[in-house]
């Protein structure tokens, strides 16, 4: 029916009984056969309907052999075949290939690959254009305007209707008697290709010669990895750039994950500044429109570079000739629901498919990352100073011990004097803390009761402008109660802890003069208010900027010289494997705004814990000793980055469904040498939306293949009715 890819079923003689694989977009175990009616050939990737019990579903005709084991003659056929491109052979082996390694149903993941609904080619606009020769019929005065109007041009209808002030019956009245004729007008491309000769920086010799780097790997067209790998300001960005302008001279496309998308629109600026025009984007708040145009204009090569969300991996790319992962360290490219899967991981094997060059990027570097590049799977590109002789900022801490706070406070005397002192220069500061609300618990203080959340084992954060407490897990919301729930206690409700929007009420307080800009995911709710947010901040109409996580990612800030950890340690609660890894990672990035070439930073850490390894780290700005540290703990134990983990997670309505469930699987746990089982044992989360969870966690050797094992384990092990049972290879959330 179309070009499909040369093997498999296509050329092959429609005949009776030619019996194909379709994978449908649910989580069955793997494709269902059908039988071709006569007549219709397909190759594997073409779209089709097919029955599925009653209805019709919309599947993609797979690779390999027909799975067989139903009689012949009660295969039911294929309905009809779907009118669009069909899935390229590099998706259907990325879907097989992210199925295998998360354990996960291969439907599952192709609904993630279809979530843009496959569509023909857009018809061209049709326009009008002067009938040559003109017939005989009558040249009222309007036919006439029609007709001046137009001249010898052909134009789109509506625009024709408009501009001669006609309707568009009149038009097709006037294409009736001979006057028009439609025609096609060509499409106009949406995506201009950005220019890579267009005027750039001059690199200076350390950054030059990691370009180089990089050109040769697009230039080799063929799959490598690099770690790219510098301080923050060190010009990674600039770097890479470089890379893209040689995909771009090479005539392929490139494409960019960002962690962040919604909030980049410095990057995008970066961008048009060295390319002239903006990239295309993707990510989830692309009007259905834009998404259907951008992924036909990839799949056409008429998009050369996207720059999107973790979902941009399954873009029809013709012709993929580089793949950058910015922020490799984020956390934010591990999706946590339904598919389990780390984006820079599957970017890297996305890469490898298409024999690309991969590039990681980051000033903060996973120990993941860096154990490859020690192991020589994975190139290294170091940049050890800031563009430009602009220092790194100095980082100092503050021993919440010995100068506290005001009582009932959170900001202490040392760094409320920093931050005057910089309003005073006319700077910026900014205050972090990773964590929205007003305050993280509600306490009475008759009784003592917490206010917790019905569904999970989460207490509810007190959002105070909008008068509610909320669930921060299932979004349970209740209104701010006048008295204790438990013992009816009037005003005995307490807040516990601060939130950014406590610390921004007690700096409104401490410095009545200051403009404050709230930085949070609740207040940058999109691409437009986060440009305008930094907008305002180049701009200087912000003194003091107050911040979760959100200001870790990326952004410049010329004239922000302070930044001020409100609560240093609270990445090391609970201690998960990676806990330390993380705090050095976040605070380390949030240190990175401040100072530039010529105002130098300055950080302040509000820490219980001067003499914690992640403060002496962060003082001496020492990363790699520190990921040594952490490398010589892990490496014994063959924790992650030198062991494999997997958790299984066991959800159930009732506690008691969850454990036998748990018991079960921890009994018929494997015991192969080389790995390890732990536990089960309650989740941190035992309850979540109202599911009892249980955890178990498999710890492997590196060359443990853990996929087939935990495949046997969990078929061999029936589960009760409602429960559910979770994999989560390379987990990176213990919760
Ligand atoms: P990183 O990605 O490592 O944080 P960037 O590429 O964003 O670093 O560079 C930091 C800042 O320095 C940016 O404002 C960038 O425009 C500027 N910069 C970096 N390299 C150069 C250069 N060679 N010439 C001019 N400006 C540069
Ligand atoms: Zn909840």
């Amino acid at each position: 029916m179309k070009q499909g890819l040369q093997e498999g079923f296509s050329g092959m003689e429609p005949q009776r009984g030619t019996i194909i694989p379709v994978l449908l977009p649910y989580p069955f175990a793997g494709p269902f056969d059908y039988r071709l009616p006569p007549g219709i050939a397909v190759a594997p990737g073409d779209i089709v309907l097919v029955p599925l019990n009653r209805r019709t579903e919309i599947g993609v005709v797979w690779d390999g052999p027909p799975q067989g084991g139903v009689g012949d003659n009660r295969l039911r056929p294929i309905s009809s075949p779907v009118d669009a491109p069909p899935m390229r052979h590099d998706i259907r082996q990325l879907v097989d290939w992210i199925a295998a390694y998360t354990v996960t149903p291969p439907g599952e993941v192709l609904a993630m690959a279809l979530r843009v609904p496959p569509t023909p080619a857009e018809a061209p606009p049709v326009g009008w254009h002067r009938a040559e020769p003109l017939s005989a019929a009558r040249i009222t005065p309007q036919r006439q305007r029609v007709l001046e109007v137009l001249g010898t041009a052909a134009m789109q209808g509506q625009a024709l209707a408009s501009a001669a002030g006609v309707s568009s019956t009149l038009l097709r009245g006037m294409a009736d008697a001979g006057l028009l004729v439609p025609v096609a007008l060509p499409i106009v491309p949406p995506f201009t290709r950005p220019d890579p000769e267009h005027p750039r920086p001059t690199l200076s010799p350390d950054q030059e010669a990691a370009a180089a780097d990089l050109r040769a790997a697009v230039a080799a067209r063929t799959f490598s990895v690099t770690l790219l790998d510098g301080v923050t300001g060190s010009g990674k960005t600039e770097i890479y750039l470089e890379a893209i302008a040689e995909s771009l001279r090479l005539g392929r496309q490139a494409l960019i994950l960002l962690p962040e998308i919604a909030l980049s629109s410095q990057w995008l600026a970066r961008f048009e500044r060295r390319f002239g025009v903006a990239p295309a984007v993707w990510h989830s708040d692309l009007s259905s429109r834009t998404r259907r145009i951008t992924w036909r204009e990839v799949a056409s090569g008429a998009a050369p570079v996207v720059v999107g969300a973790r979902s941009a991996l399954f873009l029809p790319f013709p012709d993929l000739g580089l793949v950058v992962i910015d922020e490799e360290h984020e956390t934010a490219f591990k999706q946590e629901e339904g598919v389990v899967y780390h984006a820079r991981d599957m970017a890297v094997v996305r890469a490898r498919l298409c024999a690309a060059p991969a590039v990681l990027v980051s000033a903060t570097p996973s120990l993941e990352s860096v154990a490859n590049a020690e192991a020589g799977r994975y190139r290294r590109l170091h940049l050890p100073d800031r563009f430009g002789g602009a220092s790194l900022p100095v980082v100092a801490l503050i021993d919440m011990r010995e100068t506290p706070p005001e009582r009932g406070k959170f900001l202490s005397p040392p760094l409320i004097q920093a931050i005057r002192e910089t309003f005073a220069r006319a700077e910026q500061a900014m205050l972090f803390l990773n964590r929205r609300g007003y305050a993280p618990l509600t306490l009475c203080r008759t009784c003592g009761h917490r206010m917790q959340c019905p569904n999970c084992t989460a207490w509810l954060v007190e959002h105070r402008a909008r008068r509610i407490l909320q669930c921060h897990h299932c979004g349970h919301t209740i209104p701010i109660p006048a008295e204790c729930p438990a013992c009816n206690a009037q005003h005995s409700l307490t807040a516990v802890g601060p939130g950014i929007e406590r610390i921004t009420e007690e700096a409104r307080a401490t410095f009545p003069d200051a403009r404050l800009l709230v930085m949070a995911s609740d207040t940058l709710t999109g691409p437009h208010s986060a440009a305008e947010a930094a907008q305002a901040i180049e701009d200087r109409r912000v003194d003091l900027i107050i911040g979760t996580q959100i200001v870790a990612k990326g952004w410049h800030f010329p004239h922000l010289t302070l930044v001020g950890a409100i609560d240093a340690d609270l990445g090391l609660a609970g201690g998960d494997l990676r806990a330390a890894e993380r705090t050095v990672q976040l605070l380390h990035q949030v240190a990175g705004r401040a100072g530039r070439a010529d105002a130098p930073g300055r950080v302040m850490l509000q820490t219980y814990s001067p003499d914690h390894k992640v403060m002496h780290a962060l003082v001496s700005g020492d990363l790699e000793s520190f990921r040594e540290n952490e490398a010589a703990e892990r490496r014994p134990g063959n924790w992650p980055p030198y062991g494999r983990l997997a958790a299984i997670i066991v959800s159930a309505d009732t506690a008691e469904a969850a454990d036998i469930a748990a018991r079960n699987l921890g009994l018929a746990a494997p015991t192969t040498t080389g790995i390890q089982v732990l536990g089960p044992a309650p989740a941190p989360l035992a309850i979540l939306r109202g599911r009892h969870r249980r955890r178990l966690l498999l710890k492997a050797r590196r060359d443990v293949a853990v996929q087939p094992l935990i495949r046997e384990w969990l078929a061999a092990v029936p589960t009760g009715r409602g429960v559910k049972v979770d994999v989560d290879i390379d987990p990176i959330s213990f919760l």
